[in-house]
């Protein structure tokens, strides 16, 4: 049996990946997705185990500790991770799995597992970038302007991804990875 894909959405705060993430399984619902851990608390409607493993400080540490983690970052204030066991079993079952993942954690799985397929998602303009950013509502101008200057340097981090797509339209982004996915399984592995 072929081993299964992992596939890495990642790209600028506010792109919008966890919408594309969303609408994509919904699409292909035999891609597995990986749950992250986090010690950010839960959005109103949040599951545990569904959305996010939500853990104290201290459990994150000890998953570090242990070793089981497959990467973590911190992201404005909090720490995300992805739990290292469930990915690497789903991918041995031969099953494809997704990581939708901020940019410094989708690096460093990068150096794990060179053969994963790094999706970049982009904003269509950096005024639109703006516009989402802003769109959130109860940001500061100083917050906003942090915001950007993070995103921007988190596009040149484009040159490690394997695709670029654009998220003009959910629907359309989705078809676009969906097609990599085909590819990528249609793909002579030398
Ligand atoms: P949110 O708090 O809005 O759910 O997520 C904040 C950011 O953390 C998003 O950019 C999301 O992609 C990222 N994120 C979620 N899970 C993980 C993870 O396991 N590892 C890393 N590095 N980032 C994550």
């Amino acid at each position: 049996m072929s081993k299964g894909l992992l596939i890495v959405l990642s790209g600028p705060s506010g792109v919008g990946k966890g919408t594309v993430c969303t609408a994509l399984r919904s699409r292909v619902p035999e891609l597995v997705y990986s749950v992250s851990a986090t010690t950010r608390s839960p959005r109103l409607g949040e599951v545990n185990g569904v959305n996010y493993f939500f853990k104290s400080r201290e459990q994150f540490m000890d998953m570090i500790e242990n070793d089981q983690l497959l990467e973590y970052a911190e992201y404005v204030g909090n720490y995300y991770g992805t739990p290292r066991d469930f990915v690497e079993e789903t991918l041995a079952t031969g099953r494809d799995i997704i990581l939708e993942i901020e940019v410094q954690g989708a690096l460093k799985v990068k150096e794990k597992f060179p053969d994963g397929i790094f999706v970049f998602l982009m904003p269509p303009s950096l005024d639109e970038l703006k516009d989402r950013i802003q769109g959130r509502g109860t940001e500061s101008q100083a917050t906003i302007d942090h915001r950007m200057s993070v995103a921007v340097d988190e596009i040149n981090l484009l040159q490690h991804y394997d695709y670029a797509v654009v998220n003009d339209e959910i629907n359309l982004a989705c078809e676009r990875i969906q097609s990599i996915i085909i590819a990528e399984h249609c793909k002579v592995r030398k």
